[in-house]
C-alpha cells in the first residue's frame, strides 16, 4: 500500500462542522420549531406567530415581538458557538434561558435556505439577511416591526439523506404541533398562533392560563376536572394540575413538566408521578398532569442532553420526597368516582366495556379460604393494643365472625351527618344510593378493601396494631425451606400485627393476626407471606414486604362480592368512605364507584 492512499488530516470545513452538528439537533420541521420559539422565547416575546408548509418541510416562519438582533451581531447570531446567554464556564451552573449552547441557527442555516429580518426594540430602522446553505448574502438595512422574523425553506436541500427520513406531512405537522402544545403550556402569559398552509392550527391568548391552555389543547372534559397543586419548598415552587385517574392513558405523553418554562422529559419527574399515584391507577396505565417547577436555575443542571429534554437536580432525594408528598396529597383528594356519563357515551358509541375488568377476582390462591368456618373456629380472640404486648386480656371483646368489622367505623370521627337516603343492594356486590342530582353505584367490595388497607396502614403509621391473639397458637406447615426463609423476617411482621414464631423445622407458630382482618385465615396468611418473600427475592426490604402484605391482607379481609349486607352495614361502610379522603378507587387502582347524574339519564334516555 503506498502513502498516498492514507487518506490526509484535514480541519473540516466551517458548512460540514455545522452540518455534522445539525446531525444532534436538527432532525426534523419539529425540532426547528423548537430551536425557533426558544430564541423567540429567550428574546421575551409576548406573542409568537409560526406559519408552517408542507408540516414545515417546505417553510417554518417564526415572527416574535422579542428584544430583537442588532445588525452588526447578525452574522455572529448565525455562527457556530455564538450565543448571548452565557460567557464562561460558571455560567453553565445557572442556566435560565431555554438556550445556551449557541449552535441552533448555525445548524439550521446549515441544512436549509434561511431569511432573517430583525428590529432592535426602540430603534428605527431593522436588518435583513439571507442564508443558504450556510453561506451568507449582505446585511441590507430594512423597515419592518420591532422583534425577530426568522423563515426557513426547504428543509434538508442539501442533505439528501436526511430528507429521506422525514415522514409524511401530516405526521411532521404532528409533532411540530406537539412542540408548539408543550411550550404554549410551558409558558402562560405568551400567546401563539400557528397556521399550516394558510389555515389556523392552534393559538392560545397570552392571557390565558394554565388550565385555559390544557382545555384549548385537549378539550373541557379534561380541564374541568383538573383539580390544582400548588406547594412550596424554600423557593422551589410547585404548581399545576392533577387530573383524576379515569383519564389515565398508556402512555406518558400527557405527563407535562415545566422546568422553569422548560418543557421536560425526565425518568425522576416519570417516577414522580407513578408513586404519587401508586393505588390510584391500574397497573401499567399513565396517570395525566401538567405541573412546573419554579427555582433556583443554580439547583439543576439543565446541560446534560443535547435536546436539554432532561435534567439533573442537585439534591435529588429531598426534590423527589417533596414533589410525591405534595402531589399524594393533591391525588388523593381528586374526584375519582366514574361519571355515569362516560358509559353512558361508551354504550352509545357500542364500544363493550372499559379496559379494566369489571368483575372482582382473586390470583386464585392453592388453598381457597373457607371464611365462615374459618371464623367461627377461631375460639378466643384478645384484642390488644399496643402490638408490643403479649399479655393475653380477659376475654371482654368475643369478635362475631360477621357484625363486628363494619360498625367499627364509629372508631373514626364522623365528619358529616349518617348517610341518608335509601340504599339498595344488588348482586350482592354494588350498593346504589340516591346523591343531590343522580345516583351512585358502590363496588363494595373494592371500597371496603380499600378502607380495610387505608385503615391498616393508619395503624402501621401510629405503631398501634391492633391484633387478635389467640389463645391456642395454630400451627402452619410450610417446610423447612421456607421456614427458614421466614425466619429473619419475623420481627418486622410483628410490626404489622403478624406475630409468628418458628415451631420445630417446617412448621410455623400463628400466636397473633391484625385485627382489622375481618375474616382471618391464619394457614392463608403465612403461605401469602412466604410467597411473598419468594417473590421479591432472598433479601426483601421490610418497607416493601409489609406494603406487599398489608395490600395482600386488605383483600383478603374484605366484604367480598356476593356477600348481602344490612342496611346497616352498607350505611357503615359508605359513612367510613365519606371519612376516608383515599376511598375512591380501591387497593388496585381501579374505581369503587360510578356516578350517574341527571345529565347522564337524560342522555342515556335521548331527552336531550
Ligand atoms: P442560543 O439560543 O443557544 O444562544 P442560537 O443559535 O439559537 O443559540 O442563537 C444565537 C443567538 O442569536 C442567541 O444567543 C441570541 O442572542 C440571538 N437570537 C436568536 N434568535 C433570536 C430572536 N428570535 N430574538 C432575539 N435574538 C435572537
Ligand atoms: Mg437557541
Amino acid at each position: 500500500m503506498t502513502n498516498s492512499r492514507r487518506p490526509a488530516i484535514a480541519l473540516l470545513p466551517e458548512l460540514v462542522k455545522n452540518q455534522i452538528a445539525a446531525g444532534e439537533v436538527i432532525e426534523r420541521p419539529a425540532s426547528v420549531v423548537k430551536e425557533l420559539l426558544e430564541n423567540a422565547l429567550d428574546a421575551g416575546a409576548s406573542r409568537i406567530q409560526l406559519d408552517l408548509e408542507e408540516g414545515g418541510v417546505a417553510l417554518v416562519r417564526i415572527v416574535d415581538d422579542g428584544c430583537g438582533i442588532a445588525p452588526d451581531e447578525i452574522p455572529l447570531a448565525f455562527a457556530s458557538h455564538a450565543t448571548s446567554k452565557l460567557s464562561d464556564v460558571a455560567d453553565l451552573d445557572h442556566i435560565a434561558t431555554l438556550g445556551f449552547r449557541g449552535e441552533a441557527l448555525a445548524s439550521i442555516a446549515s441544512v436549509a435556505r434561511c431569511r432573517m429580518f430583525s428590529r432592535v426594540r426602540g430603534s428605527p430602522l431593522g436588518a435583513a439577511v439571507e442564508i443558504e446553505g450556510g453561506r451568507m448574502g449582505e446585511i441590507r438595512e430594512s423597515g419592518g416591526p420591532e422583534g425577530t422574523r426568522i423563515e426557513v425553506r426547504d428543509l434538508f436541500f442539501n442533505t439528501p439523506a436526511r430528507r429521506r427520513f422525514l415522514k409524511a406531512t401530516a405526521t411532521e405537522l404532528g409533532r411540530v404541533l406537539d412542540v408548539v402544545q408543550r411550550l404554549a403550556l410551558a409558558q402562560p402569559g405568551v400567546g401563539f398562533v400557528v397556521t399550516h398552509d394558510g389555515r389556523r392550527a392552534f393559538e392560545v391568548e397570552p392571557a390565558m392560563d394554565l388550565r385555559a391552555r390544557v382545555r384549548r389543547t385537549f378539550g373541557a372534559e379534561l380541564a374541568d376536572a383538573l383539580a390544582p397543586v400548588e406547594a412550596h419548598d424554600g423557593d422551589t415552587v410547585l404548581a399545576g394540575f392533577v387530573a383524576p385517574p379515569r383519564f389515565a392513558r398508556n402512555d406518558t405523553t400527557r405527563q407535562m413538566w415545566f422546568l422553569n418554562g422548560r418543557p421536560l422529559r425526565d425518568k425522576i419527574l416519570s417516577r414522580v408521578l407513578k408513586d404519587a399515584y401508586r393505588g390510584f391507577i391500574v397497573d401499567g396505565r399513565q396517570s395525566v398532569a401538567f405541573l412546573s417547577l419554579t427555582m433556583d436555575p443554580a439547583k439543576v443542571d439543565v446541560n446534560v442532553h443535547p435536546a436539554k429534554a432532561e435534567v439533573r437536580f442537585r439534591d435529588e432525594r429531598r426534590m423527589f420526597g417533596f414533589l410525591v408528598a405534595q402531589l399524594r396529597a393533591a391525588v388523593s383528594a381528586l374526584d375519582m368516582a366514574t361519571p355515569g356519563e362516560r358509559m353512558v357515551d361508551a354504550l352509545s358509541r357500542r364500544e363493550g366495556a372499559p379496559a379494566a375488568p369489571r368483575q372482582f377476582t382473586l390470583p386464585a390462591p392453592a388453598w381457597t379460604p373457607a371464611p365462615e368456618r374459618t371464623a367461627r373456629e377461631l375460639p378466643v380472640l384478645v384484642r390488644e393494643t399496643p402490638v408490643e404486648s403479649f399479655a393475653p386480656e380477659p376475654s371482654s371483646t368475643l369478635l362475631g365472625p360477621r357484625s363486628d368489622e363494619l360498625p367499627r367505623s364509629a372508631e373514626v370521627p364522623v365528619r358529616a351527618e349518617p348517610i341518608r337516603g335509601p340504599l339498595l343492594q344488588v348482586g350482592r356486590t354494588y350498593i346504589l344510593r340516591g346523591t343531590d342530582d343522580g345516583f351512585e353505584i358502590v363496588d363494595q367490595h373494592a371500597l371496603h378493601e380499600r378502607l380495610t388497607l387505608e385503615d391498616l396502614k393508619a395503624e402501621l403509621a401510629r405503631g398501634t396494631v391492633e391484633v387478635q391473639r389467640r389463645l391456642v397458637p395454630e400451627l402452619v406447615e410450610v417446610g423447612g425451606a421456607q421456614a427458614e426463609l421466614l425466619e429473619p423476617h419475623l420481627e418486622a411482621l410483628g410490626k404489622i400485627g403478624l406475630h409468628l414464631s418458628r415451631f420445630g423445622a417446617g412448621t410455623i407458630a400463628v400466636n397473633g393476626v391484625p385485627a382489622r382482618l375481618r375474616r382471618p385465615d391464619p394457614a392463608a396468611l403465612v403461605h401469602e407471606v412466604v410467597a411473598a418473600i419468594e417473590r421479591t427475592g432472598s433479601a426483601p426490604g421490610a418497607e416493601d414486604l409489609l406494603e406487599e402484605i398489608l395490600h395482600r391482607t386488605a383483600c383478603r379481609s374484605s366484604v367480598m362480592a356476593g356477600d348481602e349486607l344490612s342496611e346497616l352495614e352498607m350505611r357503615a361502610l359508605l359513612a367510613r368512605a365519606r371519612d376516608n379522603d383515599n376511598s375512591q378507587t380501591c387497593a388496585h387502582g381501579r374505581p369503587t364507584r360510578v356516578r350517574f347524574t341527571l345529565a347522564d339519564l337524560e342522555k342515556a334516555f335521548y331527552r336531550r
